[in-house]
């Protein structure tokens, strides 16, 4: 799958990623020619609505869902916003949430606004990570309560890929008679996953971190869920989400599942053999360089690696002049001082926690750039320890 945007070495893919060429030319024909509603009564519209439920089916295929299980939203964050909500209007009589300290900000800072929203009082258990940011179960059931309207747990961490058994976790809330939501953003196209064998009851995922566009989202409702809209509008999405469709992204995400069924393959080998390459060349090349996260328990795609003593901003800046693309912790916290709620959540240490660099793969990365960086990073990393007041070699 070797491309050339010639020179840019891009290992960010957990922040975005780019739109599939296949996708691409899937979308176009909807932005110019068949620009008909899918709700008109007229074949012009009604051919685009064909179109859509095609999409919609091979959302619904890669995650062993129906296609009447799938509403379209125009973000993975609206999505997240959506399933909280539902679970909240549905049962107003319940004020707890359940969800881990290490969310997205979608669900982070819903959850920690949550009081100013809605007006009224909900008391939220955040539930702590170990040092290799896995989950505790135990802990989890004692969280539950008959309070307890949703539990919202990540499928897949974005800053370390760290994996939540939310399988099991749904089971438990289920016994409960709670509802569970995921935020598998990072995990759909990246894991298999099967709906049909889950009692997860609502599944959020972004078009734009799986080749898609961003600006397109699903939000996936098992059937017999109760749910209230978010938007509320026109009869859209069987009334679930009102709001004309977007189109032309619908068609692209279908079609870039249709691409991550067919390449999940290779991204659990191929992919995963280049990031355990990355991986594995950085901690023995760069002395005091530290894996954060669970070494099995994760995407393939994702490598999280401290190196301590210096700050991962420079280290970006010093990489970006070699035009590699990373982050250092997470996109959203990077501009801020502060180390990454996630690192901090687990436990990792300051010194260490300021020189993380997430570098995240896709299946358009190659063996060369992977070698290209393990030869850069070390010297990069040697000359700003150089600078760092705080590096001593021993
Ligand atoms: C990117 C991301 C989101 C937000 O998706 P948007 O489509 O950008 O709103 C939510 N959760 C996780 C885990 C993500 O990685």
């Amino acid at each position: 799958m070797a491309f050339s945007l010639d020179t840019v070495i891009y290992m960010d893919n957990n922040a975005t990623t780019r739109i599939a060429p296949e996708v691409l030319d899937a979308m176009m024909p909807y932005l110019s020619d068949y620009y008909g509603n899918p709700s008109s009564m007229h074949t012009f519209g009604g051919q685009v609505g064909e179109a859509v439920t095609q999409a919609r089916q091979s959302v619904a295929d890669l995650l062993g869902a129906d296609p009447g299980e799938i509403v379209f939203t125009s973000c993975g964050t609206e999505s997240d916003s959506t399933a909280i909500f539902s679970a909240l209007r549905t049962y107003p009589e319940k004020n707890h949430v359940v969800t881990t300290r290490v969310e997205h900000p979608a669900v982070k800072n819903l959850c920690d606004n949550l009081e100013t929203l809605t007006g009224r009082k909900y008391h939220i258990s955040r539930l702590p990570v170990a040092e290799d940011g896995t989950l505790d179960i135990e802990r989890y059931k004692e969280c539950l309560t008959d309070e307890t309207a949703i539990v919202s747990v990540m499928w897949a961490n974005n800053e370390t890929g760290v994996l939540f058994p939310v399988e099991e976790m749904a089971k438990i809330a289920k016994e409960r008679g709670i509802l569970f939501h995921t935020d598998a953003v990072q995990a759909v196209g990246k894991i298999p996953i099967n709906l049909k064998d889950s009692t997860i009851d609502m599944l959020s995922l972004s078009g734009h971190k799986l080749h898609a566009p961003k600006g397109i989202g699903v939000l996936y409702v098992r059937k017999g869920t109760p749910f209230v809209p978010f938007l509320n509008g026109g009869h859209q999405e069987k009334g679930r989400r009102g709001g004309t469709e977007n189109v032309a992204s619908i068609i692209g995400l279908g079609k870039a599942c249709e691409l991550a069924a067919a390449m999940m393959d290779e991204e659990n080998t191929r992919v995963r053999a280049l990031r355990d390459k990355l991986e594995k060349g950085l901690l023995s090349s760069v002395p005091k360089a530290i894996l954060n996260g669970h070494p099995e328990k994760r995407l393939p795609n994702t490598a999280n690696i401290s190196f301590e003593y210096v700050e991962g901003e420079a280290i970006l800046l010093m990489m970006n002049q070699h035009n590699i693309c990373a982050s250092s912790g997470s996109a959203c916290t990077s501009g801020s001082l502060e180390p990454s709620h996630v690192l901090r959540a687990m436990g990792v240490p300051f010194t260490a926690a300021h020189g993380s660099i997430r570098f995240s793969l896709s299946v358009y990365n190659t063996e060369e750039e992977v070698d290209f960086i393990l030869e850069k990073m070390p010297p990069i990393i040697a000359r700003l320890r150089e600078l760092s007041p705080f590096w001593e070699e021993d």
